[in-house]
């Protein structure tokens, strides 16, 4: 109940911060963050912040992730790509909003544990994949859509590769110990055209490949 009552409070929230499109609305109603969360920071699912996860990582607050589904613009039609799946909690959000979406993680524990989340939501239209993002997921190239939940220093060439003709990629720049922006990239033709969204701050995104995390 308690829960039930601090998420229509944050959707309340997401609308007051210009959040109204309902098919976002409704994606945010329907994926309980409880389930993406610590079990130490249940109490706090729904309160508009970041909390820690698994191998020293962060969800990301709901309000950013509100900010970048609304920038991604995202068509119930397309195939999206999303680099840092982290708990999976945007990926989830996402996967109401699209017909298929591809996430990378470099962190073997979180993508495993984000997967089962997504089978125990019956969300069947998420593939998830342990590796590094920086080469984004070549196979399924190209994408209408890409997010990236990490900060880079700038937009990885490779995933750049990967947008597709008049495709969108929003991503975190800047470096790990400063403010970082968020941009909306949007490709036309061989022009990319660069939108401000936000000051934000985010994990790095890690150059390097799978990370060699200790299994619990
Ligand atoms: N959207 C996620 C945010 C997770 S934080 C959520 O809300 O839970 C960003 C994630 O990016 C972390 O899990 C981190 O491990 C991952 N990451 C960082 N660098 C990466 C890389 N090069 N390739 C893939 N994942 C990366």
């Amino acid at each position: 109940m308690n829960s039930l009552m601090n998420k229509a409070k944050l959707l309340l929230l997401l609308r007051q911060e210009g959040v109204t499109d309902s098919r976002i609305l409704s994606a945010f109603e329907s994926v309980p963050r409880e389930i993406f969360v610590d079990e130490l920071f249940k109490n706090h699912a729904y309160e508009n912040v970041s909390l820690p996860i698994d191998c020293g990582q962060t969800i990301s607050q709901p309000s950013v992730i509100a900010i970048m589904t609304k920038a991604l613009d995202l068509g119930a039609r397309m195939k999206a790509l999303e680099i840092g799946t982290g708990s999976g909690y945007q990926t989830a959000i996402l996967a109401r909003l699209c017909r298929r979406i591809y996430t990378v993680e470099r962190h073997r524990t979180l993508s495993i544990e984000a997967a089962k989340k997504f089978h125990q939501l019956t969300i069947h239209n998420v593939s998830t994949k342990i590796g590094d993002g920086y080469s984004g997921w070549p196979a399924q190239a190209p994408f209408q859509r890409i997010l990236v939940t990490a900060a880079a220093v700038e937009p990885p060439p490779r995933l750049l590769e990967q947008l597709g003709d008049g495709g969108v990629m929003v991503i975190p720049i800047g470096s790990a110990d400063s403010e970082q922006t968020l941009y909306r990239l949007q490709r036309e033709g061989e022009k990319i055209i660069k939108n401000f969204l936000a000051d934000v701050r985010f994990v790095p995104l890690v150059k390097g490949g799978v990370a060699e995390t200790k299994e619990e």
